[in-house]
């Protein structure tokens, strides 16, 4: 960046948004010190999913995920990418999926935003690690209430029939689903579902953060 421009527009930490000078990609010393991925694999629930990861409990990089998500701030998905791979990247390659599939937002959402995270983040990480993204094999059709706001047995309903695959035959034999946030595991779960009813062999998944719900 021209040195100049810098000093008006001071890079920001994408953690804490506070203004570091000179700071070209990753984050503030602060939050270097206080922001630890997550080390474990997630614990699955869905038998349609063979492995997932996340790299940030969600608390941790809520307020991060908020601007990325509903301020714009579309350029934390290169910040994201560069961390799953820091932590996640050796996994990913050896789990080699045909795929990465962000999961998609309905098209009045996508309008709204102008962007869909999940898939901001995927394309940011299908070019680090050469996987190429599929954002053409499954539309989300229903919009569905945020589920935050919705409970265990509400988000289930809520995501039924909420995505349809564009093909009936899906020519991949493993994917990686790619999200911002992990919570139930139901938006992933119905996902998976009707990607292995396609004959998917081996799915996978990776988001920015994972909410425990205990
Ligand atoms: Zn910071």
């Amino acid at each position: 960046m021209n040195k100049s421009i810098r000093i008006l527009f001071p890079s920001r930490c994408p953690v804490c948004d506070r203004p570091v000078p000179g700071l070209d990609e990753g984050i503030c010393l602060p939050c270097t010190e206080t922001l630890h991925p997550l080390k474990e694999p997630v614990a699955v629930k869905s038998a349609h999913i063979d492995f997932g990861l996340a790299l940030y409990p969600y608390r941790a990089i809520a307020e991060s995920l908020y601007r990325f998500k509903y301020e714009g701030r579309q350029e934390y998905g290169a910040f994201y990418a560069q961390e799953i791979v820091k932590q996640h990247g050796q996994t990913l390659r050896l789990l080699r999926p045909d795929a990465m599939v962000p999961v998609p937002v309905h098209r009045v959402r996508l309008q709204k935003r102008g962007y869909n995270q999940a898939q901001v983040v995927a394309e940011a990480l299908g070019r680090a690690l050469s996987i190429p993204v599929r954002d053409d094999l499954v539309n989300r059709v229903r919009p569905t209430a945020p589920q935050k706001e919705l409970n265990l047995f509400e988000r289930r309903n809520n995501l039924k029939s909420a995505f349809k695959l564009t093909e009936n035959d899906v020519k991949l034999e493993s994917i990686l689903l790619v999200d911002d946030i992990y919570t139930t595991g139901a938006t992933m779960d119905a996902l998976a579902l009707l990607f292995r009813a396609q004959g998917v062999k081996r799915i996978f998944f990776v988001t920015v953060a994972m909410e425990s719900l205990s």
